[in-house]
């Protein structure tokens, strides 16, 4: 371990108190994708504390905070945070003033990226970085809420429902050569995980089905029913399944928002909120067509009318070319305190998605998980029960892959930025995303009805 690394490693242990002191308040305080507005207001005063310039209200509520001025020669690193939560009304600690819960972790992420800032500000520290570090808050990566997100959209505050995926879109990753991620697991058996596997792409729809209402056992004939609608539809879909090829890792997935009004009354206005996810774009694009007609089908043969609106989700992650800065930072902390680590490797794939995959389509991104969160991510049982490995580590691993990233004339950054492989530049991503945009629509056309 050299001097800075130790250095690093010190002021994160002496600045613990504070550290886990901000984590749990961020997860006392939980709140939903585009209006996380005191949890950024919490990050962008550490940071302007630390003497930073902080860039706010990027993305409605993302920030970034340069350790060094802006235009700083070298290449600049970016360590990133998530700021929202999930919806989830019965966790022990949800927030009751939003209801939302941070059953993802994402507050243990912007506590590593608290901890990396004030270890990396230590003058000592940004003296070794031959390059700038960003410390950035990016809001809204759970996709959820969606009507709160085409409002936004409608209004034009925020053009897609990732907020990384804005983020890009504002211009905001611009100035940034290597993106660093992180996320908290549940993982007993492992401290961290080093995760350079690839992920789905989707796309997000929300259905909605007219029918004509009726009383469901007097007259029913005289209604149109918009369940058997969408029912027909997702049967439609269950029977596509057998189209989709395993190595392309489709999901479809969705669920009614609104289901009808009464027993007794035909329904005539069901809304779903569905998913289409796969390795690929090709392979997304061929599954999305397939449940597009799967929905025309359902309306088409109850006599419906039938909106799709569909909204681009996240891109596919690309693995790292080269994660050894991050391996470097594993093996200093390693040397105080054996490390549990588990790597997973390019070869690999999972079938959720994140909008770090859209950060990873245009540039080097490199991703860690730390533990230390017990139950499953997304459900009401999730619990940090090491703060060490969940606030503390995280921040150890961030600095530390920085420093190793731009040390010694910024070689190890200059390099994976030399190997990394775009898959689109910042144009083309946008105009990718706005492809995937769209809106189907489809009158209502019931046969007559017969004459009494
Ligand atoms: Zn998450
Ligand atoms: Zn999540």
């Amino acid at each position: 371990m050299d001097q800075i690394e130790k250095k690093i490693i010190e002021t994160i242990d002496q600045n613990r108190e504070q550290i886990v002191a901000f984590g749990r308040d961020i997860w006392h305080h939980a709140e939903l994708g585009y209006r996380e507005f005191r949890t950024a207001g919490k990050f962008n005063e550490l940071l302007k504390n630390l003497g930073m310039e902080v860039d706010e209200g990027l993305a409605i509520t993302g920030a970034k905070g340069y350790l060094k001025p802006k235009g700083t020669a070298g290449p600049t690193v970016a360590v990133i945070g998530e700021l929202d939560a999930l919806p989830i009304a019965n966790h022990k600690d949800t927030n009751p003033e939003t209801g939302a819960a941070h059953c993802c972790g994402h507050h243990a992420q912007l506590t590593a990226t608290i901890g990396a800032a004030l270890a990396l500000s230590v003058p000592e520290v940004k003296e070794a970085l031959d390059g700038n570090v960003v410390f950035m808050s990016t809001p809204s990566e759970e996709f959820v809420d969606i009507d709160y997100k085409n409002g936004l959209r409608k209004e034009g505050k925020a053009r897609y429902g990732g907020g990384k995926c804005e983020l890009i879109r504002i211009g905001a990753f611009e100035d940034i050569d290597v993106a660093l991620g992180h996320h908290s697991d549940t993982d007993a058996e492992h401290d961290a995980i080093i995760m350079n596997c690839s992920s789905n792409v989707f796309v997000n729809k929300t259905v909605k089905f007219k029918g004509r209402k009726a009383h469901a056992a007097g007259f029913p004939e005289k209604g149109v029913d918009a369940l058997n609608a969408a029912e027909l539809a997702l049967h439609g879909i269950a029977l596509q399944r057998e189209s989709f090829r395993d190595e392309d890792t489709v999901r479809c997935h969705g669920y009614y928002l609104q289901g009808g009004d009464a027993v007794n009354i035909i329904a005539d206005d069901v809304v779903l909120e569905y998913c289409v996810r796969a390795k690929t774009m090709e392979a997304v694009k061929d599954a999305n067509a397939k449940v597009d007609r799967s929905f025309k089908a359902g309306a088409l043969a109850t006599g419906c009318g039938l909106e799709i609106e569909t909204l681009p989700g996240y891109f596919s992650t690309q693995p790292c070319p080269d994660v050894s800065a991050l391996q470097a930072a594993l093996d200093a902390v390693g040397e105080d305190r054996p490390l549990r680590v588990k790597e997973v490797p390019a070869s690999e794939h999972i079938t959720g998605s994140t909008d770090f995959g859209d950060v990873s389509a245009i540039m080097p991104l490199i991703q860690f998980y730390t533990t230390g969160l017990t139950g499953q991510l997304h459900n009401n049982n999730v619990e940090v029960v090491d703060e060490e490995i969940a606030y503390i580590l995280p921040a150890k691993l961030f600095a530390l892959t920085a420093y190793h990233l731009l040390k010694g004339d910024a070689a190890g950054a200059r390099h994976l930025m030399e190997i990394y492989q775009p898959k689109l530049d910042r144009e083309s991503y946008v105009e990718y995303m706005e492809s995937m945009l769209g809106t189907i629509e489809m009158e209502m056309d019931p046969l007559p009805l017969l004459e009494d």
